[in-house]
């Protein structure tokens, strides 16, 4: 069954009755939901989808999403999931780029306001024959005048739907990145890479159909890590999908008590959140007791937040590796073996790893850096209408994931730091994570993260921006040495801000980019 259009449907027909997703209140099972998809398979093929056609979402983590996910699958069609951040102009870019011929566009409410740039964008995509407007209540007209209500249409649709099945190399998914660099493009994910790495997320997190596990939903579903890691994986077995559209700390504290969560996957903020929300009154116990699974991957780890998680929870965080053209799972940490604080773990289940220099040689060596190369069944089938791009990523099988990393003799594979991320001062290579785990061990230090900023004579020169523990004083200079102590002198930063916020993306991973920017412009 290496097909994603009928792995909802699957689960329905062996477990109807159970819930597949909880908002609030409302709780909609497996059976509901999978008649819910077929709704949307029939409007989009009675509006002339065929298959192979893309088709946008943009949505916010709510029962709309998985919906139409599902349904634009069923029809045979491609989704195509927008960050629901983007403006006009960006979306136009998108939908121009993937070719969608329709679009979901959730129009906000007073909870999530956002989605007013929805229309403004498919206005200036005029090949985008149809948009549909996703209302937080269904039966709501749509506010935008002549754009008909997805929730409307689809009432009058039947419920019973014969899935268009393609075959395991068709695109089922094309995610947008930016990738190394450049302008964003869309890594086309076929029906057997997004199906195959759904399920080896499954068995490393032990979930099957006899657990039934429940899970908070709350990475961003238009992103690769909450899309197959919570939401394909969790629906493959016919786990509950507790879902928290916006991260709110307390609020995901409170659903895990509630809802009794057995898995949660986030990225390494919302641990860093959920530490600093820990008040009187959670009750940390019962949560531990339930929690059976930690997962943290789309940014580096700090060891910091690892062990207080670990003292306070009990858990032990397991941190995974991907991206979004590797569907995205592709490393992670072994539970059977000792945890190795720092590491992303070993390639998962068909999936190789290696590192390669800028020609593809192999670096070999325990503590040599390379860029991690990954071949397996999770590598994308390219960028989509974008030849060349895909050529510079990838050779027989392999692609280079413009991480640096370095391996250990068992095999343990540890992130450097992102190629781009690399700071250069001096001539030396300095890599800001070593940094942010050392400023991040200080007592007085929440949260850092370090960027190079534009040097008369250096080229570069490091700068820390710091979030302080609340209450917590110390100044610039303590934070300068404490690192000039600890590191070689080409390392350490010169320069500290503190701050109370890091700019981060909607997936809740820190924008270094902007950080340099700001300190550039300083
Ligand atoms: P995306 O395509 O948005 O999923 O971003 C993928 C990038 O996130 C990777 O290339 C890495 O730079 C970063 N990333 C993902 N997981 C980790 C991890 N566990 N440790 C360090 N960086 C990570």
């Amino acid at each position: 069954m290496l097909n994603l259009s009928v792995l909802l449907e699957d689960s329905a027909r062996r477990y109807p009755a159970r819930e597949a997703l909880v908002l609030g209140d409302e709780r909609l099972s497996y059976e509901e939901l999978n008649n819910r998809a077929n709704q949307v398979a029939n409007l989009l093929v009675s509006r002339g989808i065929e298959p192979g056609d893309k088709v946008a979402l943009s949505c916010p983590n709510l029962p709309h999403f998985p919906i139409v996910y599902y349904g634009i699958l069923k029809a045979g069609a491609v989704v195509v999931p927008l960050n629901v951040l983007l403006k006009g102009r960006e979306i136009a870019y998108h939908l121009t780029d993937s070719d969608a011929k329709a679009y979901f566009c959730f129009e906000g409410s007073a909870d999530l306001p956002i989605g007013e740039y929805g229309h403004a964008g498919f206005a200036q995509a005029p090949e985008c024959r149809e948009m549909f407007v996703l209302t937080a209540d269904p039966a709501a007209p749509s506010a935008i005048e002549g754009v008909e209500s997805a929730g409307q249409v689809l009432a009058a649709q039947p419920v019973q739907f014969e899935t268009v099945v393609r075959e395991p190399a068709d695109t089922a998914v094309i995610l947008y990145t930016s990738g190394t660099t450049g302008k964003p493009k869309g890594a086309e994910l076929t029906h057997s890479n997004m199906v195959l790495n759904a399920m080896a997320a499954n068995r490393l997190f032990d979930s099957s159909p006899m657990r039934h596990d429940t899970s908070l939903l709350t990475l961003p579903l238009f992103h690769s890590f909450g899309q197959t890691v919570s939401m394909n994986a969790g629906l493959a077995v016919g786990s509950t999908l507790v879902m928290l559209p916006r991260f709110e700390p307390a609020a995901a504290l409170e659903l895990m008590e509630r809802e009794s969560i057995t898995i949660f996957a986030g990225v390494p903020t919302m641990y860093w959140s959920l530490l600093g929300a820990l008040e009187e009154g959670v009750d940390v116990e019962r949560i531990a007791r339930n929690m059976r699974r930690a997962i943290s991957g789309g940014a580096a780890l700090p060891v910091e937040i690892l062990t207080r998680f670990k003292e306070r929870f009990g858990v032990q965080i397991l941190e995974g590796y991907g991206l979004s053209e590797t569907s995205p799972l592709a490393l992670f940490s072994d539970p059977e073996r000792d945890p190795r604080p720092g590491s992303i773990g070993v390639p998962v289940w068909g999936i190789e790893a290696r590192l390669v220099d800028r020609d593809w040689n192999t670096v070999t060596g325990t503590d040599e850096v390379g860029e991690l190369a990954l071949r397996g069944h999770n590598v994308m089938k390219g960028y989509y209408n974008r030849p060349e791009a895909t050529s510079e990523v990838t050779d027989n099988g392999w692609f280079r994931t413009g991480d640096l990393a370095k391996v250990d003799e068992d095999g343990f594979y540890y992130i450097v730091d992102r190629a781009k991320d690399m700071i250069v001062r001096g001539g030396f290579n300095v890599y800001p994570r070593e940094i942010e785990e050392v400023l991040m061990a200080h007592e007085a230090v929440s949260l850092a993260a370090v960027v190079g900023v534009p040097d008369e004579r250096h080229g570069e020169e490091i700068k820390a921006f710091v979030i302080l523990e609340p209450g917590s004083q110390t100044a610039e200079a303590e934070l300068i040495e404490w690192t000039k102590e600890q590191m070689a002198a080409y390392k350490y930063p010169r320069l500290v801000e503190f701050v109370t916020v890091l700019p981060m993306t909607a997936t809740g991973k820190i924008l270094k980019r902007e950080l340099g920017q700001v300190a550039s412009s300083l």
